[in-house]
């Protein structure tokens, strides 16, 4: 059997038609060299979200009953390759579809291949992603994020320079010259063309052994059978009273215990808890009602929570008191106040250097993001 699947894993809306882009161009690469190949979301059971975790896949075959017997799953069981185009990720992902953390290596086969777009080192990618009982390899295409701190494919070419690289680690899905006349079939430009050229020319294959990565267990929880369903759809309320924290004081909201959302975010938010006037703005326009309310009136974003929509940072009157940080900084999602409680010198040595980075890299959110690409292009010596 000759079946080749792929999936994508992007950032639902934003990265939506970069997925699209990859998993079409596979299949009309395919069918340049005779092959059978389909490309399809796995968004039927609810609504695309901002930033939310979703999948594409693409599956190519050697003749179409092979491709029509590999496509009677809803979801693939395991792939040849992933393609995770947003570096944050690696960290895991959590659907709207309710599984807890899915590791990004969860559909990975033995030997299989993971792509991953980012301006980190594979070492340091190595230490978020989730470890494996069999060996694997990553490939690491370096890039500069060119909208609002995500990989699209207009200006940085994301979706070309995935498919040159694709053609090189997976060399049994199709040829590179393929790809290219694949890219050259749907009008995009000769600079599409070199891009995804120069990505075939750079990639290359770290391998991954078992055991290697992310030691932790991903927060999962049982899902419900068929004999253990409850009658009706049943969504709880907040109990009366719920959240106050009594005599400790301060309220902490009810919250989902079993949808956490953190997966969903680029970037999180840090609070200067000294610079903090309490004007209550950033507990009030949070969409997801983030923010539990210390005992001495000041806010924290509960980052198990918190879906990293930049809101808060957008609302704060006061300048970099709630600062939006790359994700890829942190390893855990522990109470800032506590943090700051236990050592504030300590905490405020910290977060000035995370904002510090955080100019340097210049990794941008939606709210504040000014342009600025082609400084950033040029400081990376990238074209
Ligand atoms: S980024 Fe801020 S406003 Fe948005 S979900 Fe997180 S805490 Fe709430
Ligand atoms: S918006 Fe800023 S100043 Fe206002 S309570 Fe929140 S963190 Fe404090």
């Amino acid at each position: 059997m000759s079946t080749v699947a792929v999936e994508v894993v992007y950032r639902g809306i934003f990265q939506k038609t970069l997925a699209r882009n990859i998993v079409r161009s596979i299949v009309f690469a395919a069918r340049k060299e005779g092959k059978y190949g389909t490309a399809f979301g796995r968004y039927g059971d609810s609504p695309e979200r901002n930033g939310i975790p979703a999948k594409q896949f693409a599956i190519v075959a050697d003749d179409a009953e092979e491709l029509e017997e590999n496509l009677a799953v809803y979801e693939a069981q395991e792939v040849d390759v992933t393609i995770n185009v947003d570096d944050t990720m690696c960290k895991g992902i959590e659907s709207w579809a309710w599984y807890g953390l899915q590791p990004i290596n969860a559909l990975t086969k033995p030997g299989g291949t993971l792509i991953v777009t980012s301006r980190q080192e594979t070492d340091a990618l190595i230490e978020d992603i989730h470890r494996k009982d069999e060996p694997y390899n990553l490939s690491v295409l370096t890039s500069v994020p060119s909208f609002s701190g995500l990989w699209v494919y207009k200006d940085d070419h994301t979706d070309v320079r995935i498919l040159g690289a694709l053609a090189k680690v997976c060399p049994q899905l199709v040829s590179l010259e393929s790809m290219v006349e694949a890219i050259q079939d749907q009008g995009w430009d000769d600079l599409k063309v070199r891009s995804a050229e120069r990505a075939y020319e750079r990639a290359g294959l770290r391998p991954v052994e078992p055991g290697e990565g992310n030691d932790e267990t991903p927060f999962t929880f049982d899902l419900p059978g068929w004999t253990t369903m409850e009658e009706g759809l049943v969504i709880r309320g907040i109990e009366q009273g719920g959240g106050f924290r009594g005599a400790e004081g301060g309220y902490q909201p009810v919250r989902n215990s079993v949808f956490k959302k953190y997966s969903t975010r680029s970037m999180r938010p840090i609070v200067n808890f000294e610079t903090c006037i309490k004007c209550t703005l950033c507990w009030l326009q949070c969409p997801d009602t983030c923010f539990d309310v210390t005992p001495d009136g000041l806010y924290d974003a509960n980052l198990e929570s918190c879906c990293g929509c930049g809101v808060c940072e957008a609302v704060c009157p006061v300048p970099e008191c709630v600062t939006m940080i790359n994700e890829a900084e942190f390893n855990d999602n522990a109470s800032q106040y506590e943090a700051w409680q236990q050592n504030p010198e300590g905490y405020k040595q910290w977060m000035a250097s995370l904002i510090e980075g955080e100019k340097k890299v210049e990794r941008t959110h939606g709210f504040h993001h000014v342009g600025g690409y082609d400084e950033q292009l040029a400081a990376a010596g990238e074209d």
